[in-house]
């Protein structure tokens, strides 16, 4: 396999491992680094693994997903995206992770290109590497003074050889959701070319603004090239199950994803599925609670950096993180992020981790508990403060 020099230990794994403190045996870090929800995995979906345990479901199985997930997965679909998906449309893989993987290895072939947005997932351009080495990735920033999709600069990078635009809002980093006007201009940029349209909806369920999510395979006109992505693993808090989905409307594609899909993972565990096919019957309270959380903590933050002269912020609408400018304080990002380490012990992510251009800002996870995050945002401020 060739190996791109793109391909390097996980930067965001080794910044989790210091947010728990897993380097720095006996001291106590407040991690604001995490991409995990703060919540447990709600208990009626741990039974339902048990249960289906105990029922014997611990064998193979069709390597597309259990047909009752598939039809549920297609339901939740329509519902809640108003997407016209059918339950053949659906491969249930072992997290959005590999359901993207998956979607990249089936498209992409030697010299077509791929758009990006960044700052981006830390793991897209290694999956993209992964899928094909000779693969063009064309990088179009979010505009730095609001964080705002650059649409004229997506526009300017599609071509002939584009065959993606991979894009995830609510979106990791920066905790932006699509407004009205971005989603207009990025359909008819998409309406008027061929390539596909990749959107990674990981977050969808995390949503603490005012602003509703948005799904491109909702519009007739470009859903037969839209790839959605999304799981369980934020919105059930269930980063450790493995169990994402994919959607793919265009059968030739779909086939070769289950392809991949049988020679790499077989099929996702079978008792997981189960559990997660009662998760999505699950009354959703705990998620209503949750985003209040992540709303209070948002606000929180807002206020505290209001009041820190070298701090700037554009707040997150949706997802997990909001992400800080702190080209103000003349440090890079790794620097500023050790500094808080070491003076304050609390842990946040550099922006570097995000993409190159993004060395003048850190990731904030809000989804630690009310108290934990307040104490972690007094002392990130007080660190500012020192500067
Ligand atoms: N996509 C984005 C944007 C993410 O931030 C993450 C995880 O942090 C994933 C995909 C992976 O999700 P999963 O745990 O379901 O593989």
């Amino acid at each position: 396999m060739k190996i791109s020099p793109e391909i390097q230990d996980s930067i965001e794994t080794r910044f989790a491992d210091l947010a728990r403190g897993k380097n720095r045996p006996g001291e106590r870090i407040i991690s604001l680094g995490l991409g995990e929800p703060g919540f447990p995995t709600p208990p009626e979906i741990v039974e339902a693994a048990h249960q289906a345990l105990r029922d014997g479901m611990t064998r193979y199985s069709n390597p597309y997903g259990l047909p009752a997930l598939r039809r549920r997965i297609a339901q939740k679909l329509q519902d809640d995206n108003g997407i016209a998906a059918e339950a053949d449309d659906i491969l249930v893989a072992p997290g959005a992770k590999m359901a993207l993987s998956l979607a990249l290895g089936a498209i992409l072939r030697p010299g077509d290109e791929i758009i990006n947005i960044t700052p981006c997932y830390p793991s897209y351009v290694p999956q993209i590497k992964i899928a094909e080495p000779d693969c063009v990735v064309r990088n179009v920033d979010l505009r730095k003074q609001d964080l705002g999709v650059d649409v004229a600069a997506i526009a300017q990078a599609i071509g002939p050889a584009t065959r993606a635009v991979l894009l995830n809002f609510p979106h990791n980093p920066s905790g932006r959701m699509l407004a009205a006007g971005e989603i207009e201009a990025l359909c008819s940029l998409f309406a008027e070319h061929r390539c596909l349209i990749i959107s990674d909806e990981i977050y969808e369920r995390l949503d603490h603004g005012d602003i509703a999510h948005f799904s491109f395979a909702s519009r007739p006109e470009l859903a037969g090239r839209v790839i959605t992505i999304n799981g369980f693993s934020k919105s059930h808090s269930m980063t450790g199950w493995r169990i994402g989905y994919l959607h793919v409307p265009d059968r030739d594609i779909m086939r070769t994803v289950s392809r991949l899909q049988q020679h790499l993972n077989t099929n996702t565990a079978t008792f997981i599925q189960q559990a997660a096919l009662v998760a999505l019957d699950l009354p959703e309270a705990f998620l209503d609670d949750y985003n209040a959380t992540l709303r209070g903590n948002c606000a929180l933050l807002q206020r505290a950096v209001a009041a820190c002269p070298n701090l700037r912020l554009t707040a997150g609408e949706g997802g997990l993180f909001s992400f800080l400018d702190i080209s103000a304080t003349g440090l890079t990002s790794d620097a500023f992020a050790s500094g808080l380490l070491e003076g304050q012990s609390v842990a946040v992510t550099p922006g570097v981790v995000f993409g190159a251009n993004w060395d003048d800002h850190i990731r904030v996870s809000m989804a630690a508990d009310r108290a934990t995050f307040a104490e972690g945002v007094d002392k990130l401020a007080a660190y500012a403060g020192s500067i």
